[in-house]
């Protein structure tokens, strides 16, 4: 298949780009778009075979579900069901946005789930995109599975060239991580994956909520998601947390007795704060690989706000291999 690339970054012709790509969506086909968290890859939510090539082309579990992309909240209707107040408190407040919300499903939704996660992207080109094909849009990563998340065009184009109809080109994702998760199905909301949408920033608006993301041991994830290695290079990932100074020299030492192609990667080198890191970290993932790194040895950040995302994926990267010092 020929992957066609298209730029939204000219005025003049982004809404016919998005235009064709709505209609590709509509034949069943597949799109990848940017969205602020990071690139999506597209299908019509409502169709099982576009659904199916999704997973096929990203290498994708079955039993992990795809968020449904719809343009608002008032888009919900024979999608979600018994809706509950909570819910519609975090819909009001961070929509569009990088919150996901998980909801009963309603009946007229196909697949093997009782329930359905729903968001509305903040860039304005997902939503026209939303908006022209008219039906809610199926979009996971625009990734291989287990691979860091896309956020330019150009990675995805490294990952699923030549396996997608069409890449729409946005730039840079400004978020940089994927969406919030949070369960709002039943009983207490659950976050199970942390993201721009901070614990705090929920809890402020709907008081208490539990935080389930890291699945331990043997235990049953309650979000399938989370039980799959995500985010690692090819490169063996440790994560270095503490002091700075100390991190600093531990880094060195590490880099120093390893007998592979190292790098160590600061979180000065990340961009410094929070949100700089959340931007470039999934392509600082990728240029590991660019680079034919063996190892790399990476700072941590500290486990607040959106650090607590950025820590998740990190994490996740290293396979849980974290020093602290
Ligand atoms: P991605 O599509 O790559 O951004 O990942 C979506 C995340 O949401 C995965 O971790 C999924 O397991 C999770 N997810 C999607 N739908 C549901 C659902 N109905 N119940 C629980 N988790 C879900
Ligand atoms: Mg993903």
């Amino acid at each position: 298949m020929n992957t066609i690339v298209k730029s939204l970054l000219d005025p003049n012709t982004c809404m016919t780009n998005i235009k064709n790509a709505a209609e590709i969506i509509k034949a069943g086909g597949l799109v990848a778009f940017p969205t602020e968290t990071v690139y999506g890859l597209g299908a019509n939510a409502l169709d099982v075979e576009a659904c199916a090539k999704v997973y096929a082309v990203k290498g994708r579990p079955s039993d992990n579900p795809l968020i449904m992309h719809i343009t608002d909240e008032m888009t919900l209707g024979g999608i979600a069901k018994n809706v509950p107040d909570t819910a519609i408190k975090l819909m009001d407040t961070f929509w569009p946005g990088s919150l996901t919300v998980i909801l009963q499903k309603d009946e007229a939704v196909k697949s093997d789930f009782d329930t359905v996660a729903v968001r509305v992207p903040k860039t304005m080109w997902a939503r026209l995109l939303i908006h022209h094909a008219g039906v809610p849009i199926a979009a996971p990563s625009a990734n291989l599975s287990g691979r860091p998340s896309p956020t330019t065009a150009a990675h995805v184009l490294e990952d699923l060239g030549g396996n997608v109809d069409m890449i729409l080109d946005g730039g840079a994702c400004d978020v940089g991580l994927e969406s919030t998760v949070i369960d709002c199905s039943d009983g207490t909301p659950t976050i199970l994956r942390p993201g721009a949408v901070t614990r705090e920033m929920i809890e402020d608006l709907i008081g208490s909520v539990n935080m389930v993301y890291e699945v331990l041991g043997d235990e049953a994830p309650k979000s399938p998601g989370m039980k799959y290695k995500h985010y690692s290079p090819n490169a063996r990932v440790t994560v270095v947390i503490g002091d700075t100074e100390k991190v600093a020299a531990k880094l060195e030492e590490l880099a120093s007795s390893s007998d592979k192609k190292t790098r160590v990667i600061t979180a000065k080198d990340m961009g410094g704060n929070h949100e700089a890191i959340a931007a470039n970290l999934f392509d600082i993932l990728r240029q590991c690989d660019e680079l034919g790194l063996g190892e790399v040895f990476i700072e941590g950040v500290e486990e607040e706000g959106l650090g607590v995302a950025i820590m998740n994926r990190l994490k996740k990267a290293a396979s849980y291999n974290i020093i602290k010092v």
